[in-house]
């Protein structure tokens, strides 16, 4: 091997060296647009919500019943999802629950996770609330005065906006779609390295393939 030979040679194992790198680390390599070498790279994709005929809310004894089609089930057994009702100042109130036999069942005695505040349509704060501000009666009482409720994916957690690289992500409220929170994907930031994807534990967040 000639020394022209063995430069190109090593020139050659450098870049694969880093494009190995590049994909275990998720980073990935931008060349004309696209990201390269990256283990998730894909565009992101915000699922729809739960169709309302998908799944069931209902009071019954001691507590709130959630039953869920066979396909959700299925897909979420003992993992958690949220069901979440307006109360009466616009404040977006959630009880994370795990699925169990295609059924979430919340007791009376629970308290609500989190509540979520906006602005305009953006969440400003995600809020704890108060020991003994419970879940159930938020709930009945929004489906009584015919305020949004419903079951949704996104656990608040924030782990898409926090990894994103460039910002590209934010949580907003669905108005259209009985006010359920998303993420919103900004196309213009989004540099498509997919790690959002892979954060997601409700797979809220997903590539097409
Ligand atoms: S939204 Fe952010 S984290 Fe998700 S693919 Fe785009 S750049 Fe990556």
């Amino acid at each position: 091997m000639n020394r022209n030979n063995i430069l190109a040679f090593i020139a050659v194992v450098v870049v694969m060296v880093y494009l190995a790198s590049a994909a275990m680390s998720g980073g990935g390599l931008k060349v004309l647009g696209k990201t390269i070498g990256s283990a998730y790279a894909g565009r992101p994709e915000v699922r729809p919500p739960f169709p309302r005929e998908s799944y069931s809310i209902e009071a019954v004894d001691g507590g709130v019943r959630v039953s869920l089609s066979e396909g959700i089930g299925s897909e979420y057994e003992g993992q958690y999802l949220s069901v979440y009702a307006y109360d009466d100042v616009g404040g977006h109130v959630v009880r994370f629950k795990r699925v169990v036999s295609g059924e979430m069942f919340i007791s009376d005695g629970e308290d609500a996770s989190f509540i979520v505040l906006f602005n305009g349509d953006k969440v400003s704060e995600i809020v704890k609330p108060d020991v003994g501000y419970r879940f159930n009666p938020v709930l009945l009482e929004a489906m009584d005065a015919s305020r949004n409720f419903g079951l949704e994916r996104c656990l608040l957690g924030k782990q898409g906006e926090t990894i994103c690289p460039v910002f590209a992500l934010e949580l907003v409220k669905d108005e259209g779609e009985y006010g359920r929170v998303k993420p919103v994907i900004d196309r213009n930031k989004c540099i498509e390295d997919g790690v959002c994807t892979v954060v997601c534990p409700t797979r809220l967040l997903y590539r097409e393939d």
